[in-house]
C-alpha cells in the first residue's frame, strides 16, 4: 500500500473505549481503492484477492446497474461471501478488545471518522455512495478479482 496518498486520521482511544465501538457494531466501515494499493493496479489486484479470499472482506454495492460497488469488511455471520448486501450488522473484524487491525490498516472511513463524546462522531463525508464512486473506475478489476477470490474460498 502507498502510505503517501493514504489519509490516516487520528485515533481517540479514550472516547472510543468509553463508547465500546457502537459504529463497528452497526456496520463495517467502507474501504477505499487506495486502502488496497490503488492507483497501483498490480498491488490493488493482489491485495483485493488476498483480502477477499480470507472471507473476512466482501464487495457490497449501492447500485449495480450504475456499477457502484465498494469493498468493506464482512458482517459477522456472513463471512465467506465475496458479495454481500447487508445494510446493518457488526463488523467481522471487531473483537472484544476493539478492532483487530492496526489503526493504519483499517478502512479509510474508519480511520477518518472523528470520535466525539455522545456518539456525535463526524464521518467526514465517507458515505457508502461517496466511497462507491471512488471504486467506480476500478469496476472491471473488482469483478475480475471477485471471480478469482470465489474460486479460492
Ligand atoms: S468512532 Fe464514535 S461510534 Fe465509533 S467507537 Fe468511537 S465514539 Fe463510538
Ligand atoms: S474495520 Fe475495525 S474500525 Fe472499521 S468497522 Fe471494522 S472493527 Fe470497526
Amino acid at each position: 500500500m502507498n502510505s503517501n496518498i493514504k489519509p490516516i486520521g487520528i485515533e481517540n482511544l479514550e472516547i472510543c473505549k468509553a463508547c465500546g465501538g457502537k459504529c463497528c457494531k452497526t456496520y463495517p466501515g467502507p474501504a477505499t481503492p487506495e486502502d488496497f494499493g490503488a492507483p497501483d493496479i498490480k498491488k490493488l489486484r493482489e491485495n483485493l484477492i488476498e483480502a477477499l479470499s480470507t472471507g473476512k472482506w466482501t464487495i457490497d454495492w449501492i447500485n449495480q446497474d450504475e456499477g457502484l460497488y465498494f469493498v468493506r469488511p464482512a458482517v459477522k455471520g456472513f463471512e465467506g461471501s465475496v458479495f454481500d448486501h447487508n445494510y446493518l450488522g457488526e463488523c467481522a473484524l471487531l473483537t472484544p478488545q476493539g478492532c483487530s487491525l492496526d489503526f493504519e490498516k483499517r478502512p479509510e472511513s474508519c480511520r477518518m471518522l472523528i470520535p466525539k463524546i455522545g456518539e456525535k462522531c463526524d464521518p467526514q463525508g465517507y458515505t457508502r455512495l461517496a466511497v462507491a464512486k471512488r471504486w467506480k473506475e476500478y469496476y472491471d478489476i473488482l469483478m475480475d478479482v471477485a471471480i478469482e477470490a470465489e474460486n479460492m474460498i
